[in-house]
């Protein structure tokens, strides 16, 4: 088979995040490693300017000891962030590189790949097919499934298991009313969430100050407003008027706007919020991977007989109910040349294995399918949606034009 020639941009088209979120992890530990070396020299440049200051003025033995400690100090400082950025590099710098650099790798080893009959393509396919229910196995909740599949495969650092178990750490907590370990998430990830203009942050600070108007602690929700809220005025003016506004209206007597900002269904809407930022910066989409490969493969495939339960085919994908629903927003095929799919034997019917109709019910089925009816009924065949029953030589003979 001489296949089609690889299309490297389509299925490079998937894979952004599967660099991307190894990168963002990278890019933590080097920022990480960045805060400690800043923090630290410029401890060690105080101490020298201090030192070189005290050596200008007259001298004395005395001095020199001192000399001597503030130089020893300023040496254990420069061996501890050694001691420190080496123990980020082991725990969690090599292994984001490896990660990263197996990724490449994968990647590589498809662009090397010029036709899709090539069995390594589809070894590659293989594999990616199995990221991909790992993927969708860690977004519907399995977690089990996908440690399993990852397992069995040795797909450790092609698939992000830790993302989404923080993912599910952070979800927890929101549920159960805490927006601290979300807090955290986003202090961590501050830049690239200013960035994006992102405002899950603002988000979680105004609920943490509903909870105190809830509470009808007014003293607190005012401090807390000053410190928290008041910063993001330039992009959320009305939100925190709205907030000033709810310290004069406690929950029970709550009425239009200020009775959504108690609504408990809140914090659900901070739980989406919290997945759609994890997802918008490490550039995951909201849909499984699965899907998004599968809808490609459905509006190849999609007729509008597969929606009619009379027209249906038992081998298209599209006609079976689960996947057909998958297919609802995707558009129908165009073929330029229509393909007649055999409804008894869902091959292809063309000039190769042409098409047969019966005479008065005008049912049309492929020469195979018949034939091999024929076969097994001295002859005879049997339509099977119009029940007419004729010889196999009556069948009328189609032709495609
Ligand atoms: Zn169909």
């Amino acid at each position: 088979m001489a296949g089609n020639k690889l299309n490297i941009e389509g299925v490079m088209l998937f894979e952004q995040p599967f660099t991307r979120v190894p990168y963002e992890n990278y890019r933590k530990v080097f920022r990480t490693s960045q805060k400690q070396i800043e923090k630290e020299l410029s401890a060690v440049q105080l101490s020298a300017s201090d030192l070189l200051k005290k050596s200008q003025t007259a001298g004395s033995e005395r001095k020199a000891d001192d000399s001597v400690k503030a130089i020893d100090a300023m040496i254990a400082r420069i061996e501890t962030l050694k001691r420190k950025l080496s123990d980020l590099h082991d725990s969690t710098g090599h292994p984001t590189l490896t990660v990263l650099r197996e990724r490449t790798q994968h990647l590589a080893a498809v662009e090397a790949l010029q036709n899709e009959a090539d069995p390594e393509f589809s070894r590659w396919a293989d594999t990616r097919l199995d990221r991909w229910l790992v993927d969708w196995s860690l977004r519907t909740g399995r977690e089990g499934t996908a440690r399993q599949i990852t397992q069995d495969r040795g797909i450790e650092k092609l698939v992000d298991i830790e993302l989404f178990t923080e993912i599910r750490r952070i979800e927890e907590a929101l549920k159960r009313r805490s927006c601290t370990e979300a807090l955290a998430w986003c202090s961590e990830n501050k830049a690239a969430l200013r960035k994006i203009k992102n405002p899950l942050e603002f988000e979680l600070r105004f609920q943490e100050f509903i909870e105190l108007a809830r509470a009808l602690k007014q003293d607190d929700a005012i401090a807390y407003q000053k410190k928290y809220l008041l910063g993001w005025q330039d992009t959320h003016l009305p939100q925190i008027t709205q907030a000033s506004a709810l310290l004069a209206v406690p929950p029970a007597r709550a009425f239009g706007p200020y009775k959504w900002l108690y609504d408990p269904l809140r914090w659900t809407t901070l739980v989406e919020s919290f997945r759609l930022s994890i997802y918008n910066l490490s550039t995951l989409p909201t849909e499984p991977l699965l899907h998004l490969g599968m809808y490609a493969g459905l509006a190849s495939l999609k007729l509008p007989a597969c929606y009619n339960h009379e027209t249906k085919n038992a081998d298209c994908p599209v006609c079976d109910p689960s996947l057909g629903h998958l297919a609802t927003d995707v558009p129908f095929s165009h073929h330029v040349n229509s393909t007649i799919v055999c409804r008894l034997t869902g091959r292809i019917i063309d000039e190769n294995n042409s098409p047969l109709a019966f005479p008065a019910s005008g049912q049309i089925y492929s020469r195979e399918a018949l034939e091999d009816m024929a076969a097994k009924n001295d002859g005879i065949v049997t339509c099977p949606r119009s029940n007419e029953r004729i010889p196999f030589e009556d069948l009328r003979k189609v032709y495609i034009s």
